[in-house]
């Protein structure tokens, strides 16, 4: 169908959506309304690695302006699913604010009930929200790079609806492929991306490789093949040729409003490796988000406390570089490694084939990688 563009701030966003929305010719055509924004990372709104609270506040006043009955927002993170977790990561992206405000609780969804789907690789497990007949399903990306994936967009962000075993799954068995399925299965009624900041270089999370780009738009696309024609728009807004994302399809699209070439801004690519100091962390599609985020959550530490850096910094005159390994499918070391660090129980089989320890855990906890690795290189 069409895929409108509008510019926005997060201060005019209610007035931008309500445009944007009319553009695009979108109704509200169910009573209850399911919002499903990316919420990866407990990370501030400032990082751009999760939808802006803002953004979701004022998609909450239009539809109680358009007259939805019920508002629910849910998110599976994978790496949050604990209750104690899942709130700290409310607190710190500060959606906690949307549930004081608008008392509507934010669902955890690994915790909630689930239906068996039949799709081409057998049965999976989805949210029963979603294929409620009460509910329009809302998808709200944030506009992002991958390191596995090359973006986050729209197709992607439909991950947040599995369970966490399923999530593993998809790294281990197929991810483009099963990524590309959940989109043929799970149709969004409406996708609103927020792309008023986004994020460049080795996302999804935080790294000393990624930055924030302040685009400014917000991007909405309604019908039958909403997400992947919207995918499309934001790809190639981001200077991707969409033939080379492997989970994206190329289709046609019709663009609204403010056209894509105008706002077109090549984003830094998302390298192969993330290079912190002299820590490479090598980076495959079998590394699932959550060892991504534990290694993102080890270096945050790291950097935020001074015993712990200066004792990091003493790695840099004992080793030229040590080299991060994560998830499954190794077979040989990667090329010049120094000192390999595995991590994850991904990596048993590959820690028994090259006689090395690995850091139990699926993801393991950020303050066993750091004993982890002080006891590894005997600091
Ligand atoms: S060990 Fe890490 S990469 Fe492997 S499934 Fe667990 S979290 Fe994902």
């Amino acid at each position: 169908m069409v895929v409108g563009i509008v510019r926005s701030k997060y201060n005019n966003a209610k007035e931008n959506i309500t445009k944007l929305l009319e553009l695009i010719g979108y109704k509200l055509r169910k009573k209850k309304v399911f919002i499903k924004p990316n919420i990866v990372d407990a990370l501030p709104p400032s990082s751009a690695v999760i939808v802006n609270y803002k953004l979701i506040k004022a998609l909450i006043e239009y539809f109680q302006d358009i007259g939805a009955e019920e508002i629910v927002i849910g998110e599976g993170t994978g790496f949050f699913t604990k209750p104690e977790h899942f709130e700290q990561l409310l607190k710190t992206t500060k959606y906690d604010k949307i549930e004081k405000e608008f008392g509507i609780k934010i669902l955890n969804l690994e915790h909630e009930e689930r239906i068996k789907v039949d799709w081409k690789f057998g049965k999976i497990l989805l949210p029963k929200i979603v294929f409620d007949k009460e509910f329009e399903y809302i998808n709200v990306p944030k506009m992002k790079t991958h390191t596995m994936t090359t973006v986050t967009l729209s197709c992607k962000n439909q991950k947040g609806l599995l369970n966490l075993g399923t999530k593993r799954k998809f790294h281990k068995e197929n991810l483009h492929g099963m990524i590309m399925e959940l989109s043929k299965i799970v149709k969004p009624d409406l996708v609103l991306m927020d792309a008023i900041t986004a994020l460049e270089g080795s996302g999804p999370t935080q790294n000393p490789q990624t930055k924030v780009k302040n685009m400014n738009i917000l991007l909405a696309a309604i019908g039958e093949n909403n997400i992947v024609e919207l995918d499309n728009v934001a790809a190639q807004i981001m200077g991707f040729n969409v033939d080379e994302i492997k989970h994206i399809p190329k289709v046609k699209f019709t663009n609204l409003g403010i056209s894509l070439d105008e706002v077109r801004s090549d984003f830094i690519k998302p390298a192969k490796k993330i290079v912190y100091g002299n820590i490479i962390s090598y980076q495959n599609e079998k590394i699932c988000t959550l060892c991504q985020i534990a290694l993102s959550q080890t270096l945050r530490k790291i950097n935020f406390n001074e015993d712990l850096r200066s004792k990091f910094n003493e790695l840099s005159s004992k080793y030229e570089w040590i080299d991060i390994i994560q998830g499954s499918g190794w077979e040989k070391l990667p090329e010049n490694c120094k000192k390999p660090i595995l991590l994850g129980n991904c990596t048993k089989n590959f820690a028994k084939q090259i006689n090395e320890e690995y850091c139990k855990g699926c993801p393991p906890h950020y303050n066993d990688i750091i004993d982890f690795i002080f006891k590894k290189l005997q600091l």
